[in-house]
């Protein structure tokens, strides 16, 4: 059986990872999960959270902000809304968008769907910082 499985990590810009692996950890909506080659095939949904590769004993890490899944035994394909490796991540608009939203969160008087979105907006900006720092 391989020991390798394809990864190709895709956002409607470009094509971020295309890549034979040994493992992928993904933030589904139902939590982390680890996918190792020949997985029976899954899709499921992804949540803003941190996509972990581990190839040759390294482990790369990419943020993304949600998007889908889909797992077959040779091939993944992660369709995401975004994804960024650490050093493609400006840090300093991470820190300007975790302002702008956590100002906007305690001035919420507005609409409730204003504050779903500055949620998910401070929840990308924390997730974004958190993959430059190893966190
Ligand atoms: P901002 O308010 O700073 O635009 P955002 O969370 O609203 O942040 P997204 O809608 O998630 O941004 O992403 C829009 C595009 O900008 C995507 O291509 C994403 O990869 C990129 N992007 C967003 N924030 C950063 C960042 N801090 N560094 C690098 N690229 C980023």
């Amino acid at each position: 059986m391989a020991n390798t499985v394809q990864v190709d990590i895709l956002t409607s810009e470009r094509t971020v990872y295309s890549d034979e692996v040994e493992m992928v950890i993904v933030p589904t909506i139902d939590g982390n999960l680890g996918f190792l080659p020949n997985h029976s095939p899954l899709i499921t949904g992804l949540q803003i959270g941190q996509i972990r590769i581990k190839k040759d004993g390294e482990e790369i890490e990419l943020a993304t902000s949600g998007g889908f899944i889909e797992v077959k035994p040779d091939q993944i394909n992660i369709l995401a809304d975004t994804a960024e490796f650490p050093e493609e991540i400006d840090i300093e608009r991470a820190k300007r968008a975790k302002k702008r939203a956590k100002e906007r969160l305690q001035k919420s008087d507005e609409a409730r769907i204003n504050e779903t979105r500055a949620e998910s907006a401070l929840q990308r900006a924390i997730n974004r910082i958190d993959v430059v720092q190893g966190e």
